[in-house]
């Protein structure tokens, strides 16, 4: 068992931020990260919307945005996934995988959320044989080849663009007739000749034989079936919220809710970056939060020992 002033679940840029201003405060902060550090900078090829780094890779923005919260002093522990957070009196008890307990009066969920699948026949069964959920994991497989990418937010016209400087040719599936993505995303895609858009289409297999060979869809109720080397679904995102052994308030998605300092319905929790119900899952909204959520976890803590003394 270790005891912290305050403990961080998840080392996206929300996390990093907020251990960060903790470690920077003095307060003894430690950051559990199930994976790599990143979060979603790990998904994303090119950052071009952080003030600051006109253009940075996402992996590049990672490394250094953890190598900067450890130079004040933030503790990390990578690799070390969560198995459930509990509360005992006023600790909050974060119980790891692994069999140790992080004990802290505050805690940060920073936990961002996983892709959502589409629940279609063959995604499952060819995962990782032609279907992806991740363009700079995977995209360098399908050189040369066509491609379907399913979704139509900006993650699958990002990524969409993205893949083309490996695929011959990317087909945009979208269920409606109208993308939800930014303009300057869709302009972008619409600027490639390497890609098409095919709306009002909605996915109903992954076909193959050992591999993936097309993708079948309906268009305004027409069958049809596309031959394609690689799928990759891009349909949304499903908040990490589920750790927590006890209620915390959320909405129907199973986004956090929080106040305006990030404070959850539980105290001593708050809740940053893409586990929260907001309005966009930006990397800038992200250090935001974290940064609100530290000013505020750091003035409980002290708050606390100030009572404690008296
Ligand atoms: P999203 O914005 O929620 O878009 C999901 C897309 O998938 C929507 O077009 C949706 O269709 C479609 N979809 C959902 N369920 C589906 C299903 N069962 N079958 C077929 N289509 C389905 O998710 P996202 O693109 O992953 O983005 C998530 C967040 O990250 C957003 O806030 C986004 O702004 C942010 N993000 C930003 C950037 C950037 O700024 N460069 C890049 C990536 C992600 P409908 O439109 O019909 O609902």
């Amino acid at each position: 068992m270790s005891k912290y002033d305050v403990v961080i679940v998840g080392g996206g840029p929300a996390g990093l931020a907020a251990g960060l201003y903790t470690a920077r405060m003095n307060l003894k902060t430690v950051l559990v990260e199930r994976g790599p550090l990143g979060g979603q900078l790990l998904n994303t090829e090119l950052v071009e919307d952080y003030p600051g780094f006109e253009s940075i890779l996402g992996p590049e923005l990672a490394t250094k945005m953890g190598d900067h919260s450890r130079r004040f002093g933030l503790e990390i522990r990578d690799f070390e996934p969560v198995k459930e957070i509990d509360q005992e009196g006023g600790m909050k008890v974060v119980r790891l995988e692994a069999g140790d307990e992080l004990r802290a009066p505050a805690l940060i969920m920073a936990a961002g959320g996983l892709p959502r699948y589409l629940g279609v026949p063959g995604e499952k069964e060819y995962w990782g044989r032609g279907v992806s959920y991740c363009a700079v994991c995977d995209g360098a497989f399908f050189k040369g080849e066509e491609l379907a990418v399913v979704g139509g937010g900006d993650a699958a016209v990002e990524e969409g663009d993205f893949l083309t400087r490996y695929a011959s040719k990317v087909h945009i599936i979208h269920r409606r007739n109208e993308l939800r993505a930014q303009p300057i995303l869709i302009d972008r895609a619409r600027a490639n000749p390497k890609i098409e858009f095919i709306l009002e289409a909605g996915v109903k297999e992954i076909v193959g034989n050992g591999k993936v060979r097309s993708v079948k869809y309906e268009q305004r109720g027409d069958p049809k079936e596309l031959a394609v080397g690689g799928v990759f679904i891009f349909v949304g995102f499903v908040p990490n919220s589920g750790l927590f052994k006890f209620h915390v308030d959320h909405d129907e998605g199973g986004y956090i809710l929080t106040d305006r300092n990030m404070q959850t319905s539980v105290e001593g929790i708050w809740a940053v970056g893409d586990v929260r119900a907001q309005l966009t899952k930006q990397i800038a909204t992200a250090v935001g939060d974290g940064t609100t959520a530290a000013v505020a976890a750091a003035a409980y803590v002290t708050a606390l020992r100030d009572a404690a003394r008296v």
